[in-house]
C-alpha cells in the first residue's frame, strides 16, 4: 500500500469532516512520560488519582491498544470571536465567567462523532484496519502527540499553540496499525514571554510547563469535588467552571479562527448572564439545561459551590444575599459552608 497516499487521502477527508487540521505522529511519547513522572512526582496532579492509574500506558500507546504504531491527530477550532469577551465577563463579578470551551455542546461527543466517520471513511477505501478513536476520554498523552504530529506546540501554559489560530481548539487521536509517515514535530513559539505565569490569577503555573493542578481554577471548579481551598476563592473571582485567563493573556491567541461547529454555539446564553439567575436554578433545571453539555459532568453540588464562592466576591446586593440566605435551607453540608463563606465575605450577619 502506498502510505504517503493514503494519508494525503486522510487528510483531504478531515477537511472535509469539519477538521482544522491533522497530523500524523509515531509512537515514541518517552520525552513526555518523563515529564508526566516528573509532574506526578511532585503532586501537582492533586486529587486525579487516574493521572497515576495507567501507568506507562499513558506514554506507550502500543500498550494501550496493542498493534498501534502510528497516531492521526485532529484538531477543531471552537472559538467563537462574537461573544462576549471572557476578559469583559471577569471584569464584571456579577456575571458568570464559564470557560468558552464549555459553552455549547460536549466536544468529547462533537468530536467523536467526525473521527467515527474518518475511520468509516479509511475502511471504506482500504477496507478493514486496527484502530481505536479517543477524544480526551482515556490516558492519552493528546498534547504531545499533537506536537509531535506538527499541529502546534506545547506552551508555557501548558496547552497547545498553533501559529494559525492559538490555543481554543480541541484535539482527537487515532492509534491506528496503519504506517503513515510521520509529521515534523511543531517547533517552539514562545520566546522568551512569560505572560500566561504571571497572569495566572493562583500562580498555578509554578514554573514553565509545571500547572500545579491544586491551583488551577480549572481544577478546582470542575475536577476537584470536595470544597474549594479558602485560600483560592478571592482569587477565583467569577470564574465558575474552568477558567480562560492562561489563553486569554496569550498574544497568540489574537490569531483566533472562528469555529465552523454550530453545535459549539453557547445554550441558554450561559456566555453572558448573571451568577443569580444560574444561582437560582433548581438541581431539575440544572440536570435539563446542562443536558448534552460538558458542564453537567461536575454535578449540582459542585456547580452551587461555584457559584457560591463568586457570589462572594459580588456586590453585596440584597437579592445576593437573599438568595445565598435562601440556599442554605436546602444546600448540602459542603455547598452551605460556601454559602457561608460568601455571606460573611459580603458582610452579612446573618451568615453563622
Ligand atoms: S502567554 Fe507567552 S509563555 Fe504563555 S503560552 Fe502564550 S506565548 Fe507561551
Amino acid at each position: 500500500m502506498d502510505y504517503q497516499t493514503l494519508k494525503s487521502d486522510i487528510q483531504s477527508w478531515a477537511l472535509a469532516l469539519g477538521f482544522q487540521q491533522m497530523g500524523v505522529s509515531d509512537i515514541d511519547l518517552s520525552a513526555a512520560g518523563e515529564h508526566l513522572n516528573h509532574w506526578l512526582e511532585q503532586q501537582y496532579h492533586g486529587a486525579m488519582d487516574y493521572m497515576h492509574r495507567h501507568g506507562s500506558k499513558r506514554y506507550q500507546p502500543d500498550q494501550l491498544v496493542p498493534g498501534t504504531v502510528s497516531i492521526i491527530s485532529v484538531r477543531l477550532d471552537y472559538m467563537d470571536t462574537g461573544l462576549t469577551p471572557y476578559q469583559q465577563l471577569t471584569e464584571q463579578p456579577h456575571k458568570a465567567a464559564i470557560s468558552r470551551y464549555a459553552l455549547g455542546r460536549d466536544y468529547h461527543k462533537v468530536l467523536r462523532a467526525k473521527l467515527k466517520k474518518l475511520t468509516e471513511q479509511i475502511s471504506e477505501a482500504i477496507g478493514p484496519f486496527g484502530h481505536r478513536v479517543f477524544t480526551d476520554s482515556a490516558p492519552v498523552m493528546e498534547k504531545a502527540i499533537a506536537e509531535k504530529a506538527g499541529l502546534g506546540w506545547i506552551g508555557k501554559h501548558s496547552n497547545l499553540l498553533n501559529k494559525n489560530t492559538g490555543s481554543y481548539f480541541f484535539l482527537g487521536e487515532i492509534y491506528t496499525d496503519l504506517p503513515l509517515p510521520p509529521d515534523p514535530a511543531a517547533t517552539f513559539h514562545c520566546g522568551s514571554c512569560t505572560q500566561c505565569l504571571q497572569d495566572c490569577p493562583t500562580e498555578a503555573i509554578v514554573a514553565p510547563f509545571q500547572v500545579d493542578a491544586r491551583r488551577c481554577i480549572s481544577y478546582l471548579t470542575i475536577e476537584n469535588q470536595g470544597p474549594i481551598p479558602e485560600e483560592f476563592r478571592k482569587a477565583m473571582g467569577n470564574r465558575i467552571y474552568g477558567c480562560d485567563d492562561c489563553q486569554v493573556v496569550c498574544p497568540w491567541n489574537k490569531f483566533t479562527q472562528d469555529t465552523q461547529v454550530a453545535d459549539f454555539a453557547p445554550r441558554h446564553g450561559m456566555d453572558d448572564i448573571e451568577l443569580l439567575a444560574l444561582f437560582q436554578w433548581t438541581e431539575r433545571e440544572f440536570l435539563s439545561n446542562t443536558e448534552g453539555s460538558p458542564i453537567r459532568r461536575i454535578g449540582y453540588d459542585a456547580w452551587q459551590r461555584n457559584i457560591a464562592v463568586a457570589l462572594g466576591n459580588a456586590e453585596p446586593d440584597a437579592a445576593t444575599i437573599q438568595a445565598l440566605q435562601a440556599k442554605l435551607l436546602t444546600a448540602s453540608p459542603m455547598v452551605k459552608e460556601h454559602i457561608e463563606w460568601a455571606l460573611a465575605e459580603l458582610g452579612s450577619h446573618d451568615s453563622r
